[in-house]
């Protein structure tokens, strides 16, 4: 995995092991030499890994959408594209990464989450999705996401888009071994 879109929070929450965590994350991507492909702004939990990947000389790319470049504070200190809005931007994510790398975050994390995860169901890509589990923070949704495939509502060849780990060490060699999935335009209708 040569780049990876980082989803997570532009807030920053009052307990700091999540900027920590953020800053963790970012020193040891460029470590590594993966390169961050992320929203493009300077606060919370995003502009943490931005600015750490950095500072351990990693590649960091922003993509912003023009309306958000005041409030999400725009990283000019990174290689920073503007685009026209929010659909521009998460197509660039998906084109610019071989991943999708999922750290706590809020609704706008969530969006950008689960977009990844369907459009892999749907087959507009095949690269892997990883939730970083740290402090258990996902161990809802991840509840949540068994319980709709028990219902029966996600496919059982979609139910292991979703990679979790609480260690990003395990989860980036789980995302680098990644097998792509059967899509549903691969599917034959009369077995959805
Ligand atoms: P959040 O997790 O709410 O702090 O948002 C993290 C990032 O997701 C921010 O850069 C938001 O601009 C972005 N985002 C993407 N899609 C949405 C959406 N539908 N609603 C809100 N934020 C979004």
């Amino acid at each position: 995995m040569k780049r990876l879109a980082v989803y997570c929070g532009s807030a920053t929450p009052a307990d700091p092991r999540y900027i920590d965590l953020a800053r963790e994350v970012g020193s040891t991507l460029a470590r590594q030499g993966i390169g961050v492909v992320y929203g493009g702004g300077k606060l919370g939990l995003m502009g943490a890994i931005a600015g750490s990947a950095m500072l351990a000389g990693g590649e960091v790319i922003g993509v912003i959408p023009e309306a958000l470049v005041k409030g999400e504070v725009a990283n000019y200190d990174c290689e920073l594209t503007i685009v026209s809005d929010m659909h521009e931007r998460k197509a660039a994510f998906t084109r610019l990464s071989d991943g999708f790398l999922v750290l706590p975050g809020g609704v706008g994390t969530m969006d950008e989450l689960w977009e990844a995860v369907s459009w892999a169901q749907l087959g507009y890509h095949n690269k892997p999705v990883g939730i970083l589990n740290a402090f258990g923070f996902y161990d809802g949704l991840l509840e949540f996401n068994r319980h709709m495939a028990e219902v029966g509502f996600v496919r059982p060849a979609h139910q292991g888009i979703i990679m979790a780990e609480s260690e990003l060490d395990l989860l980036l060699t789980r995302m680098a071994a990644h097998e792509p999935i059967t899509p549903i335009t691969s599917m034959n209708p009369d077995s959805l």
